[in-house]
């Protein structure tokens, strides 16, 4: 079984009349639904006068029992808020009444406070506590369980925090000479002190939540809200560690994705939520991926697309879905009857599937990335720490994804996938490892391994940097296909900062291919830009030059991507797509690769009328003929 869960707000249960309207839905809807959890309050601001909370919390006892009359299995209660999200509603609202969240740059947080200040944990003690009376049957820590991004983008630099730094560094610390230090390029150590105080700061006040919940009722389970490491990893990213100090069974991944105008966000979504399942202590078994559709307006986000996505979380190995789906209204259903369409016109067939996903594992690249980049980063001349360059981006390689190569959201995958400067979070065994198998990396990374002494894993060496006036000519080297002369032009320095995207490659002995070389707009060829070489680890390495994350959605292009991917795994890539179509998949097969299923998502606006997957498994490949499929279309191929 997928486990579909319910999130309702507020407004949808604390009057009778409401609540009526919301059980009458829940009867009509009982096989859709496999566990509720209430919100326990509708702002994202920590502080909510006690007197409020206190008839609530005697509400939902009510609306629990009646729940599990109803004959829902599991029925619990949301936490919104243990330290506050962003500010919000500071008119009418009456202010924190804690330690508020101060900023790097002294600003003041007016919605969050600081999780180490006793006063808000006296508070956060007697809410848990309340709701625990309540008698759920788990409660959830919500996802402001982070340090980053409570409008004030990077705190806690309160007098408390500071104080707690010091005496972990025995160095006296200013805000001012902190933000100061953490900006200087050797500053290292102190950075990697500062994170681990972010992820202490959460994880004693995790502590302090287990305790208090497991004082009121020891039966009660606890589950944490994460947020991935695509957004940052200011906090630290300790996700096991988080669930641990709390004593969680239940994980919720979640990440913005709000709505069909920027449609390709699932695909960056499902990657960094199958990311936050890694490092899962033992007894977390159930983990629902977060389908928002916050602020609820039915012409936001199609029926489609909450189908697609809890498709997708289960092809990402979840064991669930939360969907905060949903509104906020007090009356009618009106903006939500289309999804409740979908969930059910996609039940049995995710229950089916979630059967086949038992034992398998993520198949495909693994875009490599680490919880300790924020620390491990390094500062150039001219770069603050407060902003990571975007050749620092875990996300980007989603767009090698849409052109339809399979991504491994979990480590180890057929191959590795490898940013630029995602280089400085690695240290050299892994980096040695990764160059050991299969790895795809770009010009700047080619740089970065370069500066490492591990450049000649990669038979190129970086012969120029360019920022203008150049395309790339793929070659006659057989990965090219039928596709030798092509000529890519991404137009590089139309996007703002250009540096990175033109790499010059010089071959360092005769085994390294040419894949491509760039060529100025007047047809004149220049070095190579796109290589492909075996070193002496027998891992095979292929370095993109040109543009390496953009506007590769070119029949060419895409054919020698998808070439490369194979070569350079050795043809063990779990699938790959003949036609050139906009489609991406995702793979799980079993441990000995002998069965398994692949998730299609046509996430282009053309019908396909036929498309051919080749899966790759442990005895050989077998084809498989998809289609037609409509725009905005999943399919499922069961191996
Ligand atoms: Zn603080």
């Amino acid at each position: 079984m997928f486990k579909l869960a319910w999130r309702i707000a507020v407004p949808r249960y604390e009057t009778d009349a409401a609540f009526d309207r919301l059980l009458a839905l829940f009867h009509a809807n009982l096989p859709i639904l496999d566990e509720v959890c209430f919100f326990e309050t509708v702002t994202h601001q920590l502080y909510v006068e006690p007197a409020i909370l206190e008839r609530r919390a005697a509400i939902l006892a009510d609306r629990i029992t009646a729940c599990r009359e109803l004959g829902i299995p599991s029925v619990g209660i949301n936490v919104l808020t243990s330290i506050g999200h962003i500010d919000e509603a500071w008119d009418t609202n009456p202010p924190l009444p804690f330690q508020p969240m101060i900023g790097h740059d002294g600003g003041v947080a007016k919605g969050s406070g600081c999780p180490n200040d006793p006063a808000l944990r006296q508070y956060v003690d007697w809410k848990y506590r309340l709701f625990a009376g309540a008698k759920p049957d788990f409660i959830w820590v919500d996802d402001d369980f982070r340090i980053h991004h409570h409008t004030v983008p990077f705190p806690c630099f309160c007098d408390r925090c500071l104080g707690l730094l010091s005496a972990e560094t025995g160095v006296r610390w200013t805000r001012e000479a902190l933000v100061n230090a953490l900006d200087q390029p050797e500053a290292g150590a102190t950075r990697r002190a500062w994170v681990e105080r972010n992820v202490r700061s959460l994880e004693d006040l995790l502590t302090h939540i287990g305790r208090s919940v497991r004082a009121v009722d020891p039966g009660i389970e606890l589950g944490l809200m994460t947020a991935g490491p695509g957004w940052t990893t200011y906090s630290g990213v300790q996700i096991g560690r988080w669930l641990r100090a709390l004593g969680a069974t239940k994980l919720r991944p979640g990440g913005g994705f709000y709505g069909d105008a920027a449609r390709l966000g699932i695909i960056d979504k499902a990657l960094d939520c199958g990311r936050q399942l890694e490092d899962l202590p033992e007894a977390v078994t159930d983990t629902q991926y977060e389908m928002e559709n916050f602020p609820y307006q039915r012409l936001a986000k199609a029926g489609a697309t909450l189908a697609h996505e809890t498709l997708l979380a289960l092809a990402n190995g979840h064991t669930g879905i939360a969907y905060n789906a949903l509104g906020m209204s007090d009356l009618g259903f009106e903006d939500e009857e289309h999804l409740l369409a979908a969930i059910h016109a996609g039940r049995v067939g995710w229950d089916e599937l979630a059967n086949v996903a038992r034992g398998t594992h993520a198949a495909g690249l693994w875009p490599a990335w680490s919880r300790d980049l924020a620390w491990k980063r390094e500062l150039e001349p001219g770069e603050t720490w407060w902003h990571p360059s975007a050749w620092h981006s875990s996300m980007v390689p989603t767009a090698l994804a849409e052109i339809g190569l399979p991504l491994a959201a979990q480590a180890p995958g057929d191959g590795t996938i490898l940013v630029g400067r995602m280089v400085e979070a690695l240290d050299d065994d892994e980096l040695r490892a990764l160059l050991s198998g299969g790895l795809l990396c770009d010009g700047v990374a080619l740089g970065a391994l370069e500066a490492r002494g591990l450049g000649h894993l990669t038979g190129v060496r970086t012969a120029g940097s360019y920022t203008n006036g150049l395309a790339e000519r793929l070659t006659d080297d057989t990965l090219n296909g039928s596709f030798a002369g092509e000529l890519r032009d991404a137009r590089i320095e139309f996007w703002g900062d250009s540096r990175g995207q033109a790499v010059a490659l010089e071959p360092l002995d005769d085994g390294a291919r040419v894949l491509a070389r760039l060529e100025d707009y007047f047809g004149r060829p220049g070095e190579a830009c796109v290589s492909a070489y075996e070193n002496e680890y027998g891992g095979r390495v292929a370095v993109m030059g040109y543009a390496p994350w953009m506007f590769l959605r070119s029949v060419s292009k895409r054919w020698q991507l998808l070439s490369l991917a194979d070569w350079l795994t050795r043809d063990r890539l779990a699938v790959r797509i003949d036609e050139p179509v906009s489609v991406t998949p995702w793979v799980r097969l079993d441990a000995e690769r002998r069965r398994g299923f692949v998730v299609l998502l046509n996430h282009g606006l053309d019908v396909l009328e036929s498309v051919t997957v080749r899966v790759r498994l442990a005895d050989g490949e077998t084809a498989h003929r998809v289609g037609p499929m409509a725009a905005w279309s999943t399919a499922v191929v069961v191996v």
